[in-house]
């Protein structure tokens, strides 16, 4: 159990925070890592730290946003390895405003992160697990925000909560094919998304950082603790492990309690 021995597993947004330590996981257990981000420059340093440490990973530059970088990422991965067996939806921005303040354009290029991103890797990733037959996991990366609201999110809880739907129609359609999909759903955790967001918040509400972090952000929790991308990478590991249906269509918080399903 919780080996990826040989599998290609392209994860999205690698290049930082969650994605970068779930590609650094699936490395670690013997996984073939794709780091697909919109910064090239940071994607291949991720891609040389894993290598140095023993691992096999490669970078490719890829938009999610962008149909034609994302198909030939895809295939630049197939060309290289031969195949997809892992894709992890990750790549993601954040955007705080109300919503009356919202800009259409801001908006927008949430919504296509999140969902037309998610999207694009899942239709090119299928194809080759469908044509393939032998199996797959697709994991995409939600947020407690799948699940509730919070204010000045709009967009963001509505691209996670449609992240919900996705990942049922994947399991739906891809069950026949043995490829599983699966939604993980952090509580915060501090990386650079979560950094910029504290004093965005503290000036919105007009209250301290160390409120935001406290009343806001960790106020639900069972113990006022962050999440740390190993907690979510570990969860990771296991759904791209996993080996039969039994576990598809599902999300998986994991948020301190947070949110309890
Ligand atoms: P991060 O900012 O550290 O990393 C995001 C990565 O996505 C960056 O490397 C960035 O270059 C990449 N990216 C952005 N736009 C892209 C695009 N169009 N195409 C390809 N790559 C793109 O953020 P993070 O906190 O690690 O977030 C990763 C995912 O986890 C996001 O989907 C986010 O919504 C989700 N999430 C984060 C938290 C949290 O508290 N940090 C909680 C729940 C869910």
């Amino acid at each position: 159990m919780n080996r990826l021995d040989g599998k290609v597993c392209v994860v999205t947004g690698a290049a930082s925070g969650i994605g970068l330590r779930i590609a650094e996981v699936y490395a670690q257990a013997g996984g073939r890592v794709v780091i697909a981000d919109l910064r090239q420059d940071a994607a291949e340093a991720a891609a040389a730290s894993i290598r140095d440490a023993g691992g096999e990973a490669m970078a490719v530059a890829m938009d999610v946003t962008d149909e034609r970088q994302v198909i030939d990422g895809v295939a630049k991965a197939v060309a290289a390895w031969g195949k997809v067996d892992v894709l992890v939806a990750n790549a993601g921005i954040q955007i705080v405003n109300r919503i009356t303040d919202f800009s259409y354009a801001d908006w927008k290029k949430l919504l296509a992160i999140h969902l037309d991103g998610s999207f694009l890797t899942t239709r090119e990733c299928l194809r080759d697990m469908e044509k393939r037959r032998e199996g797959g996991a697709i994991i995409y990366m939600g947020s407690v925000h799948s699940h509730l609201a919070s204010k000045l999110k709009a967009p963001y809880v509505t691209a996670k909560h449609g992240l919900l739907g996705l990942a049922r129609t994947v399991a739906k359609e891809g069950a026949e094919y043995g490829v599983r999909a699966n939604v993980i759903c952090p509580g915060f955790v501090r990386t650079p998304l979560v950094e910029k967001q504290i004093p965005e918040q503290a000036r919105e509400f007009g209250i301290s950082e160390d409120e935001v972090v406290k009343n806001i952000m960790l106020k639900d929790t069972v113990d006022g603790e962050f999440t740390t991308v190993d907690d979510v990478a570990n969860v990771a590991l296991m759904l791209a492990a996993f080996e039969t249906n039994a576990l598809t269509g599902q999300s998986i918080t994991v948020s301190h309690g947070w949110f309890m399903q």
